[in-house]
């Protein structure tokens, strides 16, 4: 028999959390049905997140931007200010049918490490916001989450966004192809004719974030150009020795990028 539990606050589901920590969450329901596939026998306990007011919500400030773990994909890109400030998460959010995006929820995104919003979240510099009830409140960088899973007895309870600035140009593509999709996103921050910050991502299936420091570096101190994207196809070398990224992923990035460049100079 399995037994549904519906705290009704945050403290309520920590306290639960703890208590059954090998309890299935039950977020948007999209990634649950590939889950109970590999299990022998049902789950005991499943915890349902979706009558929590804590987890709900967008709140877009001076000092950054605050997303409910229970946020949708829809709601990300339906919502205005999230359209004006982040566009880049917008657009990684409006791909995939309706009734997905509905239910898909930006807390199941991160702790599921799905390629198709991940870059996003990367190159805008989000952070995740865990929370258990015996262990301290912590946010870790979205790369980070990619490398170490969330303690037992945690919960995502919010993605955390920097403020966007003047100066700041984003691009997402996603590219569908024979050997599986592709997804490239980019942020540079731009001031007095020199690149300051720059973001490169590039995620598909096999790897949901690969981080393309090599150009990012020759990017930042100089004006904006498309040379350093010269240096991509041996970060793909280096990044991803087993060559898991096909040959087109790998092409189709580094031309999503140059065009975007050559038109940013
Ligand atoms: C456009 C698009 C289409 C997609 N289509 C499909 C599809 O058709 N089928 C499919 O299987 N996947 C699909 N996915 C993948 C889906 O996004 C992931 O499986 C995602 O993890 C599901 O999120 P959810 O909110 O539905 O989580 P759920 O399915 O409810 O939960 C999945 C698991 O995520 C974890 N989780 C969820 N929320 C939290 C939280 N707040 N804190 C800690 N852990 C949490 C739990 O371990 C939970 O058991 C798609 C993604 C996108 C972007």
């Amino acid at each position: 028999m399995t037994f549904l539990h519906r705290p009704k606050s945050l403290k309520e589901l920590l306290k639960t959390r703890h208590d059954l920590p090998d309890a299935m969450l039950l977020a948007g329901g999209a990634g649950i049905m590939k889950i109970l596939h590999k299990l022998e026998e049902p789950p005991h306990d499943v915890i349902d997140l979706g009558g929590i007011p804590d987890l709900t919500g967008i709140q877009v400030g001076r000092f950054g931007t605050w997303l409910g773990a229970m946020t949708t994909l829809h709601e990300l890109t339906d919502d205005v200010l999230v359209r004006k400030h982040h566009p880049c998460l917008s657009e990684a959010c409006s791909h995939g049918p309706p009734q997905v995006r509905a239910r898909v929820s930006i807390g199941g995104i991160a702790s599921g490490r799905r390629f198709e919003v991940l870059p996003a979240l990367m190159v805008l510099g989000a952070r995740i916001e865990y929370r258990g009830q015996e262990t301290p409140q912590r946010r870790d960088r979205v790369q980070d989450c990619l490398r170490k899973d969330a303690a037992k007895g945690e919960v995502v309870v919010a993605v955390h966004l920097p403020p966007h600035q003047d100066g700041d140009q984003t691009v997402f593509r996603r590219i569908q192809g024979g050997s599986g999709d592709v997804v490239i996103a980019g942020r540079l921050r731009v001031a007095d004719g020199e690149v300051k910050e720059a973001g490169l991502v590039v995620g598909t299936p096999t790897q949901p974030g690969l981080h393309i420091a090599a150009v990012e570096e020759a990017l930042i101190g100089r004006p904006v150009s498309a040379r350093p994207i010269s240096l991509m196809e041996q970060s793909f070398v280096d990044l991803d020795p087993e060559g898991s990224v096909s040959s087109y992923a790998r092409a189709a990035s580094s031309r999503v990028l140059r065009s975007w460049l050559e038109h940013l100079s």
